[in-house]
């Protein structure tokens, strides 16, 4: 293949700006916060469902609470009414008043083990409260965090697309005075030869695989015309002169 000089020095800029595009996107596309994100939000969800379950937990002991609650006051009514027929003195018999005497004791006991129960259940409520003030609180952490690191993603996002947007401009125009063949082999090569398809020969060395030609390949391609397209013989990548060649 045959392509005037300046196209296939042309080429070489052509490639830097693909590198740099290759760069960006790579740049995007492994951003730190991405990550960050994705494990803040991993955990945000994960304290959302904690907090919920918490909070059932909570209102089933409420609910516990206020039936003990009501237990209690049903006892203590029961009792108190016992108690002013006892003292009323409308206690008839001594068999009367020796049942009414041993309901009393009864209703103490189950007032003492519902006092009991109340209070335990009084105590996994605060515990349980506890735990919900803590999770609220991280839970408020994790939101900052995450709004701080989708502030930063997308000031990177938008920076990464100026500079995608400017490189790609600059390629279109370069790209666009080179011989379609040539652009075609080079687009081919790119795409087998993980992302550079030219590379300028450097004081005898590919700068594609960085390897120093031969004497008899240096001969060689001091020999060539200018306009033919020269490749490594190595890579296969497009060889390009530059002053810098050693030839
Ligand atoms: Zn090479």
């Amino acid at each position: 293949m045959n392509a005037a000089p300046e196209d296939q020095l042309r080429l070489l800029d052509v490639q830097e700006l693909d590198s740099t595009l290759d760069r960006l996107e790579h740049r995007r596309a492994m951003l730190p916060e991405l990550a960050e994100i994705e494990a803040l939000s991993a955990r945000n969800e994960s304290l959302a469902d904690d907090i919920v379950r918490a909070e059932t937990e909570d209102s089933d002991l409420g609910r516990e609470q206020a039936k003990v609650d009501a237990d209690v006051e049903q006892v203590r009514s029961r009792m108190q009414r016992d108690q002013q027929r006892l003292d009323g003195g409308q206690v008839g018999s001594p068999k009367e008043l020796e049942n009414l005497q041993s309901e009393i004791e009864s209703l103490h006991r189950r007032q003492t083990e519902l006092e009991d129960a109340e209070l335990e259940v009084m105590e996994q409520r605060e515990s349980i409260q506890n735990r919900l003030d803590l999770l609220r609180k991280e839970l408020t952490g994790v939101e900052a965090s995450l709004a701080a690191a989708a502030q930063r993603r997308d000031a990177a996002f938008e920076e990464i697309a100026a500079e995608t947007e400017k490189a790609m401009a600059q390629r279109q125009e370069t790209a666009a005075s080179i011989a379609e063949d040539l652009l075609a082999l080079y687009t081919k090569l790119r795409a087998s030869s993980g992302g550079v398809g030219a590379a300028a020969l450097h004081r005898g060395a590919c700068q594609g695989c960085h390897l120093q030609l031969n004497t008899t390949d240096v001969n060689r391609l001091r020999d060539a015309p200018a306009d033919e397209v020269l490749r490594c013989e190595e890579c296969r990548r497009i060889l390009v002169r530059t002053a810098e060649s050693g030839l």
